[in-house]
């Protein structure tokens, strides 16, 4: 016989096997850069278990850092491998990349891979600034 544990504010998720697959149906399709589609077995658990509903924000936003990550190693690998599109130069806050955008190309992704060997998060920069970096 289960006994229920009232200390615990949060129910225990019913369904664990399902309640794993949606943190990574999630996770893998933002970091790919799509909108995740739940199947209607992941949406029904999601209107019942409470424990899994309160964690959604928090998957999204995982999901969402990993997605920003690949993209900024996506810019500094495309200039590795002889993109001339990247821009790439020396400041003293360490290796700086630009990637400007197709239509626009006066605006565009800047990557900073600091002096830490940190590779930070794209930003959103006007060529200009990218240019006045020192
Ligand atoms: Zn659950």
């Amino acid at each position: 016989m289960i006994s229920r544990n009232n200390l615990s504010r949060l129910p225990k998720c019913p369904d664990p096997k399902i309640g794993a697959k949606i943190p990574i149906t999630i996770g893998l399709a933002l970091a790919d850069g799509k909108s995740p589609s739940l199947s209607l077995a992941m949406q029904n658990h999601l209107e019942i278990c409470e424990s899994c509903r309160q964690n959604v924000p928090l998957w999204y936003e995982k999901g969402n850092i990993a997605r920003r990550s690949a993209k900024s190693y996506s810019i500094v690998n495309r200039w590795e491998r002889g993109d001339e599109r990247i821009l790439r130069k020396p400041i003293k806050d360490g290796i700086a990349y630009f990637e400007p955008n197709l239509d626009y190309p006066k605006k565009g992704l800047f990557v900073l891979w600091d002096t830490d060997n940190y590779i930070d998060d794209p930003e959103e920069m006007s060529l200009e600034s990218f240019q006045n970096l020192e």
